[in-house]
Parts: C-alpha cells; structure tokens; sequence
C-alpha cells in the first residue's frame, strides 16, 4: 500500500444520487496515491465494489448492542469498510469524545481489522495561548493505543481552526507539528517513522502542492474538496506530483 494518502471525509453529506461522484474520484487513480473515502454510513455498502478506498467516520467501541443508532466497527467491515476515522473534532466536540474515547475506538476498529485513522488538533484558542505541541502530546499520549503500527494507524494532524474555515497554518507551523508527531511516534513505537501522517484543514487545490512539499505531510484529509471530484481529483494529482 502506497504510504500517500488523500482522503475524503464527506461528513454528514451524501445520497445514492451522489454515487456519480465517487464514480468519478475512482475512475482517477495514481498509482503512487491510496485514495480513500469516508462517505456517510448509509452510502458504504453501495460503493463497496468501486476501486476506491472506504471509510467510516466514526465507530462504536462495541461490537454490537444496545446502543440505538450507533455504528460498529464490525458493521463498517460488513459493508465493505477498509478504514475508520476516530477523534474527528467535530466528534471531540459535537459527542463529548475524550481521548480514552478514541483510544477505545480506535482499538474497536484494529479489533474489526479496519485501519484507524485518528484525528488530532489544537483549537484557536490552544494555539494562541501557545499550547499546540503540549496539547498534540496529550491527545497522541491519550488517543493512540499502545498496540497502533504503521500498518493499521494513520495520524491527521487538523488544526480545529482551519476545519471548514478557508484559513490554514503556515507551512512553518504545518511542518513544526508533523516534526513533533513522528518525533513522538518515533520515540513510542518501533515503526513510528513509518506511520503515514496526513494533514487535514480546508485543503483544496490551490493550497495542495505546498501542503504536501512539507516534510512529513504523506497527504491529506480532506472534507468540504472531497465533495465533487472536480475538486478532489487536483488534490490527488497534487499528491502524486510529490510521490514521484
Ligand atoms: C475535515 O473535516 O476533516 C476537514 C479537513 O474539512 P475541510 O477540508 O472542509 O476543512
């Protein structure tokens, strides 16, 4: 499997009628680029079959149960699922989700044999208060379990601020924080240099090609350009370009 990775989070954004989309984004591949995406739930099972990578976006931590309107990890499996997101912030904020929570769903997910893909990121408010390093620290200390490898984890650096905002950090500051997570990586875990480490916050293809000239950025995790392959397709070449 190609270490670079673009990939979509299509949020709560999706009917069958945008299948054509995903269509279009799997009739685009690189060879050197894993492109994946997390549609709604609803949607996977139907894109199962495309030559396309699929994700969920968030898991229960148990297998199955009583727990109304959840997701298991096993589910996603069933339908067709390669991958998982864990600790996106608008989960962290939307679902009260601690670290521990992700942690648990995290190994939910290795358990079910899908690839995590944990989200970590500062608020605004972290990183003017100049807390950002401290705060990925705790969430990379609190959210990746012990027994995480190259193979089945996956780390999204997403400052919260630049989610959906059109503002982004500055290469300097997206390279600071990649540095320190492989550092961290490197220090915990034998293949930590390995890990593939994705950069996520209102990428789109005019920002792509210097987002990914960074060192330690192996791709993207993408939302609101993930939605129509117009957009997304640039990314991925963008991605491309760098892997050559
Ligand atoms: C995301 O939701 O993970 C994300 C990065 O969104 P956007 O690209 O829209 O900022």
């Amino acid at each position: 499997m190609p270490r670079k990775i673009a990939a979509g989070n299509w949020k709560m954004n999706g009917l069958r009628a945008d299948l054509d989309v995903l269509r279009a984004i799997a009739a685009h591949q690189a060879a050197s680029v894993e492109v994946l995406i997390c549609p709604p739930a609803t949607l996977i099972a139907a894109c199962a079959d495309l030559p396309l990578g699929i994700g969920g976006q968030d898991c229960h931590v148990s297998a199955y149960g009583a727990h109304t309107g959840d997701i298991s990890a096993e589910m996603l499996a069933d339908a067709g699922a390669r991958t998982v997101l864990t600790g996106h912030s608008e989960r962290r904020a939307d679902h009260g989700e601690s670290d521990a929570m992700v942690a648990a769903k995290t190994q939910a997910a290795y358990r079910a044999g899908l690839r995590a893909i944990i989200c970590i990121g500062e608020t605004l408010d972290q990183r003017e208060e100049g807390a950002t390093l401290s705060v990925i620290d705790t969430q990379l200390a609190g959210s990746v379990p012990d027994d995480a490898t190259a193979a089945n984890t996956v780390i999204a650096y997403e400052p919260v601020w630049a989610i959906g905002t059109g503002r982004i950090p500055t290469m300097e500051q997206v390279a600071e924080v990649h540095a320190h997570i492989r550092q961290r990586l490197a220090d915990r875990f034998a293949d930590g240099a390995e890990f593939p480490l994705l950069y996520g916050g209102s990428v789109k293809a005019g920002n792509a090609a210097e987002i990914f000239a960074v060192a330690n950025v192996d791709g993207a995790l993408v939302g609101g350009a993930s939605l129509k392959a117009a957009d997304f397709i640039p990314i991925i070449d963008a991605l491309a370009a760098t892997s050559s």
